[in-house]
């Protein structure tokens, strides 16, 4: 997790330290635990960094008073060591020359440290990113120069990382390398820039060159040297790429959160995930013909995109197809099973999530095929994948996903439908999908207030369930993960039927029990519900207006409405008053929902 940016400036500036607090503020949504910059000035390298979000640390230890033409910034997601100032990146050397920041876990960490500690090197962090500059500092006392320095020790790394370094004998330059970790570099006219993500540096650039893996280089003001590690320079010529994002889309406008933003912007959102996936019609295509070609569908995803996963694979089923969906951090044991004529759908918002990523390469080595579904076309997930269809939905700053998981759900609907060849019933969905900027704003609107005050009970309850049949499952996963995650109130997601094995016992009077009906009703829930409520549960249920029976009118204690709709459109609506529950939930709580504790968008971390 944790978000990197470097700048290389053309001269001097003032504004360095103010510069990198801004590209850090974007990349906040990576990890928020601590925060830190390095510039060199003057023949010195200045350092300042402390525990807190890129706002108050910035404040507290002066960041806009830092000038210079070269320095490095990092927002932290802790994985070696706590969020202490100590461990805050960047890191430097014994000589105070050096200064790194880092985004991954070096697996050799220990042992390079023992090496590194035998020959007299002292370190002040409990970090694995701290053997960097050390490293390099003891590579260079022989002579060497800081690139080749640099290289070498990038060599000795086992893990992932995205690494950006800064030396004070190379005062112009910025060093980097990338192994699994996101890294792009950005050719701006007034500066080269390199970052974990291109939305740190738009208001310099966006041209872009998507650094591979193993691949090392350096930066200075017009010129860019990329070279992969055992290999030779690599010919940028072909690799800069143009991404076209307007920077209204990052600012929170009008709301106190960009959770809430993000809610409301879904029938937005939607709109342009459907616009693309009608005229990206090659991309589209491309992913129906390997789809069209499988024997089994698997999908993995992480989160939100494994809950949408479990949707997409359910709706393949319904269709009639061989489908499952996996875990992405359990991918390594299922996809045993994986073999050429298999497609492996890849959901992952980022396109960056590690676990997906390395379920997609495992997948690739045993011959599958493999479809992304992603929120950024320049992801190392999009461009591993034989093809890979583009979400469209705008930059998610909050952490919990609310606007790409109703896309990805939106998309797979799609997907799903195409690949079934028949065109009539393609159609048929494509024009009820088309009604879901209306549908969603209506749900919105609905759900809102009923969302409020539901959230005064949940403020003040330890727990919850939220049970469903069939596609009611998935959307109660995700319903219950959204309150877990911004709210911090326990939820568990379960299938109906399955609930009275083991849950049911913790139901007393008052406990929390939400029914999630989508599609079809399925009468079995009625006794579900009744089982609950017989325990004193408060019942609340979510379904499509109309459908309520007299026993779900019974044993409700409230009953959400939403319009009736076709299935499709269902599976993408539906969880929006679960959105919105969390959402005034965590507000009701006196908590920031856009940065939760502990969680980071973005896992780039085993
Ligand atoms: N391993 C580094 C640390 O704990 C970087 C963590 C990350 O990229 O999430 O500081």
């Amino acid at each position: 997790m944790c978000g990197i940016v470097a700048i290389t400036a053309s001269g001097r500036r003032e504004d360095l330290g103010l510069i990198l607090t801004e590209s850090l503020k974007r990349l906040e949504y990576r990890g928020y635990d601590s925060v830190g910059i390095a510039v060199i000035d003057g023949g010195a390298l200045r350092l300042a960094k402390n525990v807190g979000t890129v706002d108050i640390v910035a404040r507290v230890e002066g960041f806009a008073r830092l000038s210079g033409s070269v320095g490095v910034g990092h927002t932290r997601w802790a994985t070696h060591g706590a969020p202490t100032r100590e461990n805050a990146h960047p890191h430097t050397d014994c000589g105070r020359r050096i200064a790194v920041v880092h985004n991954g876990i070096i697996e050799n960490y220990a042992e390079l440290r023992e090496m590194l500690r035998s020959r007299g090197h002292v370190f002040t962090s409990e970090t694995d990113t701290e053997v960097v500059p050390h490293l390099v500092e003891e590579l260079k006392s022989s002579g060497t120069d800081t690139y080749s320095a640099f290289k070498k020790a990038v060599s000795a790394l086992r893990g992932a990382f995205a690494i950006v370094l800064i030396d004070v004998d190379e005062p112009r330059r910025i060093f980097f390398a990338r192994r699994v970790s996101p890294l792009i570099v950005g050719l701006g006219d007034e500066a080269i820039l390199a970052s974990s993500d291109i939305v740190s540096i738009l208001p310099f650039t966006n041209r872009v060159i998507v650094l591979n893996d193993d691949e090392v280089g350096y930066a200075e003001p017009g010129l860019v040297f990329i070279e992969a590690l055992g290999g030779g320079p690599v010919d940028l010529g072909g690799r800069v790429v143009r991404v076209e994002y307007a920077m209204g889309e990052f600012e929170k406008g009008p709301y106190e959160h960009y959770m809430l933003k993000e809610i409301r912007e879904q029938p937005h959102s939607l709109a342009q995930t459907l616009s693309g996936l009608v005229s990206a019609k090659e991309e589209v295509e491309r992913a129906v013909r390997i789809l069209g070609g499988s024997d089994t569908v698997y999908f993995i995803g992480a989160g939100s995109s494994y809950h949408a996963s479990l949707i997409g694979a359910l709706y393949l089923r319904y269709l009639g197809f061989r489908a499952y969906a996996i875990v992405a951090s359990e991918a390594g044991a299922y996809l045993r099973g994986v073999r050429e004529g298999d497609v492996v759908v890849a959901v992952s918002q980022s396109g960056e999530t590690i676990d997906t990523l390395l379920a997609v390469r495992e997948s690739i080595r045993r011959g599958a095929k493999v479809v992304a579904l992603v929120n950024n076309p320049l992801s190392t997930i999009a461009r591993e994948a034989d093809a890979y269809v583009y979400l469209r939905s705008g930059p998610e700053i909050s952490v919990a996903a609310t606007k790409t998981f109703t896309s990805q759900v939106a998309a797979l609907v799609y997907l799903g439908s195409a690949l079934t060849g028949d065109s009539s019933r393609v159609d048929r969905v494509l024009e009820s999908l088309r009604r879901l900027p209306d549908v969603t704003a209506l749900v919105i609107e609905s759900s809102e207030s009923v969302a409020k005050s539901l959230a005064k009970r949940m403020s003040s309850v330890p727990s919850a369930y939220y049970l469903g049949r069939a596609f009611g499952y998935p959307i109660s996963a995700e319903g219950a993960l959204k309150i877990k995650e911004v709210a911090y109130v326990h939820a568990e997601a379960y299938p109906a039927g399955e609930s009275k094995h083991g849950p049911i016992s913790l139901v007393v009077c008052g406990f929390p029990v939400f029914f999630t009906v989508v599609g079809e009703l399925d009468e079995l829930i009625e006794g579900n519900i009744e089982e609950m409520k017989a325990r004193g549960a408060y019942a609340i249920t979510v379904l499509p207006s109309g459908m309520a029976t007299p026993v779900i009118e019974k044993n409700s204690d409230v009953m959400i409405q939403l319009p009736r709709l076709s299935l499709e459109v269902s599976l993408v609506t539906h969880v929006v008053p679960y959105q919105l529950l969390a959402y005034y939930t965590a507000v009701e709580r006196g908590l920031d929902p856009d940065k939760p504790r502990n969680l980071a968008k973005t896992v780039t971390v085993f």
